[in-house]
């Protein structure tokens, strides 16, 4: 092992969105010493391979959609088609902008930027490997292990290896004319419904018969049937794949699968791409040599304040398995780096895991805060509760022959009706709730709801009208 070349107050392994949120506020707020290391490209999952160019492609198919619909209100445009190979330069080049942008970031933070791939030789020690293969050790009192996470690929299919995950999703150089999801998650539903908005023949296998199925009753089923009826996507329920073989010319795909149906082939699939979930990144960290402890699904695991079993090691983000959204990472890192470097002041602080808002990019969009009615009901007993629910269609489509599907449902609990649940499906939902998710976070009534005025003409006035 190299000498220590360098000591710092705080290592940071891992440039994803928890460990540049940790590292630079460390560093830029409390002046401590700080290094992060990062072994792709800044920014990790979210920004090169996640939420960014995912919402940018759902842009590109809220367009299409658009455009499909002008008709409708009168327009006389004919569009010739999708420009994929265009698109994508065009996204892979604004994602570069942003990677240039966080190491600017980091330099204007004064936090060092380490190049390499990080493992640990002791507990206060990370040895880091380059591109070129040399290493450099460093020392620090206090380490974060920020890592992040991969996406799985079933092991027990024969052929699995031909398909793709979401990371390949964004290397697909042209449009899929036919394309199977595997999944039942985020990405699954996501993925499918951009596919599908820009004329793709899509495919969704599921292993049971809804999808998002931590989700509340009325998503699963609202978005289901509008993915099936209103998109016309092919749903294939309780289905396993058995086999997937790849045309050695046409290197088209041909799916074997068992359904509620029977069994079944689908043949001539440009791609298929497994969403089955992810796996936390630890296997390079080196952490049994060190004693640092995972748990049954290899997440370093984490008390409410972030520490491993470790006194002076942390995590959060992905690789520690609670949350896996952006913001949860950035805001888990932030508060841990005001508790480790901050004073006496933020002794305590530490990121409140209740009522974090969440929205899935289907089409249209879902949004959800706090309990499903299930949860709820588990919780607090169904006797307790007063759900409001409503379906409209949306004024939107008042001209349209086509309808999205509108959906919304308030779960509240006790004499007081506090609202313990809110979930809303339609237009313009994602950017809804974060303004309901502060009201919820802060402990809204319906009677809250009902006082603030309605804003009409929208969709979001149902929420404050509900009977
Ligand atoms: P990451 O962002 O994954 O960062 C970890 C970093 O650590 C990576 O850059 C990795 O290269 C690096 N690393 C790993 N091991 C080492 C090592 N040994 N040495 C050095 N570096 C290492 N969340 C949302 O909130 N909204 C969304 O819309 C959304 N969309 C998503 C879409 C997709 C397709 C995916 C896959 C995820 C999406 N997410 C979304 C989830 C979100 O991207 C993650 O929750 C978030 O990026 C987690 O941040 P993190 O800091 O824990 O890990
Ligand atoms: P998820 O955990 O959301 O969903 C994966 C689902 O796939 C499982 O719930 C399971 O559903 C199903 N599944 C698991 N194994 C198999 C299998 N072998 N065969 C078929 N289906 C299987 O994972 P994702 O990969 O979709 O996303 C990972 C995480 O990233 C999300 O949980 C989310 O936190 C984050 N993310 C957030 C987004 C956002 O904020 N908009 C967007 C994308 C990702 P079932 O049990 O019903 O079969």
């Amino acid at each position: 092992m190299a000498p220590v070349s360098k000591q710092y107050d705080y290592l940071v392994i891992g440039g994803g969105s928890g460990g540049l949120a940790s590292a630079r506020r460390a560093s830029a707020m409390y002046g401590a010493k700080v290094g992060i290391i990062e072994s792709g490209r800044l920014g990790g999952t979210c920004v090169n391979v996640g939420c960014v160019p995912k919402k940018i492609s759902w842009y590109a198919a809220a367009i299409a959609e658009t455009l499909a619909e002008a008709k409708g209100y009168g327009f006389d445009i004919d569009v010739k088609g999708f420009d994929w190979p265009t698109f994508k330069t065009k996204r892979d080049k604004y994602i570069e902008r942003l990677n240039g942008i966080y190491e600017r970031n980091l330099r204007n933070d004064k936090v060092d930027y380490i190049a390499g791939r990080g493992h640990f030789v002791s507990r206060n020690e990370v040895e880091v490997t380059d591109s070129g293969g040399r290493k450099t050790t460093y020392g620090a009192d206090k380490i974060l292990i920020a890592t992040g996470g991969y996406p799985s690929i079933p092991s027990n299919i024969p052929g699995a290896e031909y398909g793709i995950t979401s990371d390949g999703f964004f290397e697909l150089d042209q449009q899929p004319k036919k394309v199977v999801l595997v999944g039942a998650g985020y990405i699954a539903v996501e993925l499918a419904g951009i596919f599908r908005a820009l004329g793709s023949e899509t495919h969704l296998m599921i292993r049971h018969d809804t999808f998002l199925r931590s989700f509340d009753p009325m998503v699963q089923e609202v978005v289901g049937k509008h993915y099936e009826e209103g998109l016309g996507m092919k749903i294939h329920r309780r289905s396993k794949q058995t086999k997937i073989e790849k045309h050695e010319g046409t290197g088209k795909l041909r799916v074997h699968y068992e359904d509620s149906n029977g069994t079944g082939v689908l043949e001539d699939v440009d791609t298929l791409i497994w969403a089955i979930g992810r796996k936390p990144k630890t296997r390079d960290l080196a952490l049994d040599g060190v004693e640092i402890e995972t748990n049954g699904r290899g997440h370093v695991a984490a008390d409410d304040f972030q520490n491993t079993n470790a006194p002076n090691i942390f995590s959060l983000g992905d690789v520690s398995g609670k949350v896996e959204l952006t913001p949860v990472a950035i805001a888990a890192g932030r508060r841990l780096a005001d508790r480790l470097f901050g004073g006496p002041k933020f002794a305590q602080a530490k990121l409140d895991y209740n009522n974090i808002p969440s929205v899935v990019f289907a089409h249209p969009e879902i949004g959800t805060i706090g309990l499903t009615q299930p949860e709820a009901e588990a919780k607090y007993g169904k006797d307790s509760l007063k759900i409001y629910e409503t379906k409209f269609t949306a004024m939107y489509y008042s001209m349209l022959e086509h309808k999205g599907p509108t959906a919304y449902k308030l779960i509240c609990h006790g004499p007081e009706e506090k609202v313990v649940g809110l979930h809303i499906i339609g237009l313009g939902s994602a950017e809804m709730l974060q303004g309901f998710g502060v009201a919820v976070k802060m402990g809204a009534t319906k009677q809250d709801f009902d006082n603030c005025v309605a804003i009409h003409p929208t969709s979001a006035e149902e929420l404050v009208t509900l009977k």
